[in-house]
């Protein structure tokens, strides 16, 4: 029998969906006998109990406190319940919510701890989790021998969000002291994507450095248009604001969750741009360098010129 816990996040009393993957994750290791509790911490928690009343969901822990997310309660609230139920695992949403308590409160409380977390699975009955390795280029199993509790954050896009209904218990906490240390400015709302929706796309034709300049940038959002394909770029094309940041794809920017056929032209394949998009099973290249490190991940390769091959391309379009 373990208790298994979930911190749910949410962004000015809205339930932030990576929550329910989180707990999607936990449920897959949740075995019988075993509780799974979700903790909420928000103003008004009993507002959100049901949209955490998914199935394998027992018990929602109702913090009342600000909305505005606070790191350092949050790491109170795991200490107070870590010392309190002795919870196997501790699993929340990989994002910048984690990283400011996660990796903070696994040192202090002596829990093992691995964040980006892409798999999870018992073995023997012991926690193993699955995350990449060596910028992206390795998957690595990671088992804690020794720790009682363990604490995950879990990548987001990768776990089906937990659906089906439950009918948790739920259990006010009142929120423990905390030294709190740092102080709520406020949301910037993420600048408008116009409708442009990289993951929910199932092709993307995408566009490094070597479109070489902004004015060939149009040619291919008409070619992306008419291929019925999204307009994807590396990094270095949003930030010279050749093209929107909301189609940049990689680490820092999307990930191409849904695509289903990647057409990279004049990209080289940095690690942070593969992040987004290595994992699509059908990448085509297009590069001019017979040697660009592309062509190990793409299934399909053409070593050319990416504005006679959109030539080419728009012919049949
Ligand atoms: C913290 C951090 C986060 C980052 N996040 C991201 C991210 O989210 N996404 C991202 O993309 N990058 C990201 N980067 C930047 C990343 O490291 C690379 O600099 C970037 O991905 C390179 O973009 P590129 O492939 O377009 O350019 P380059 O590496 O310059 O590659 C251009 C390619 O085009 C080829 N080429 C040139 N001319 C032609 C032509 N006419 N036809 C065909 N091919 C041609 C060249 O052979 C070359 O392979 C990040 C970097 C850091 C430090």
């Amino acid at each position: 029998m373990a208790e298994l816990l979930v911190i749910a996040g949410q962004r000015e009393g809205e339930l932030r969906p990576s929550s329910l993957e989180a707990i999607a994750a936990a449920r897959g290791v949740k075995q019988a006998g075993d509780t799974l509790a979700v903790v909420l911490i928000a103003a008004d928690p009993q507002a959100l109990v049901g949209a955490l009343s998914v199935e394998g969901v027992d018990e929602v822990i109702a913090i009342k406190a600000s909305d505005d997310f606070q790191p350092d309660l949050t790491e109170a609230v795991i200490t107070a319940l870590v010392a309190a139920r002795k919870p196997a695992l501790i699993a929340t949403a990989h994002g910048v919510d984690a990283w400011s308590f996660a990796p903070a409160a696994a040192v202090k409380l002596g829990c093992g701890l691995a964040t980006d977390v892409q798999a999870l699975r018992l073995e023997d009955g012991a926690l193993v989790a699955t995350r990449a390795g060596y910028a992206e280029k390795v998957l690595v199993d990671l088992d804690f021998p020794g720790k009682a509790t363990v604490l995950l954050t879990i990548r987001t896009n990768v776990f089906e969000p937990a659906a089906g209904s439950g009918a948790p218990k739920v259990t006010a906490m009142a929120a423990p002291a905390a030294d709190i240390a740092t102080t709520h400015e406020g949301w910037k709302p993420p600048a408008d994507a116009g409708g442009i929706d990289i993951p929910g796309s199932e092709f993307i034709l995408s566009i490094g450095r070597g479109v070489g300049d902004e004015s060939n940038v149009e040619q291919f959002l008409e070619l992306a248009g008419g291929m019925g394909a999204t307009l994807g770029c590396s990094r270095p094309i949003a930030d010279n604001g050749w093209l929107p940041k909301a189609r940049q794809v990689g680490q820092s920017g999307q990930l191409a969750a849904n695509c289903k056929l990647y057409i990279a032209m004049g990209v080289s394949r940095s690690v942070q741009h593969q992040w987004g998009m290595k994992h699509v099973e059908n990448i085509v290249a297009v590069n001019t360098d017979p040697e660009a490190s592309i062509f190990s991940i793409a299934r399909y390769g053409i070593v050319g010129d990416m504005f006679e091959i959109a030539e080419e391309l728009q012919n049949h379009f």
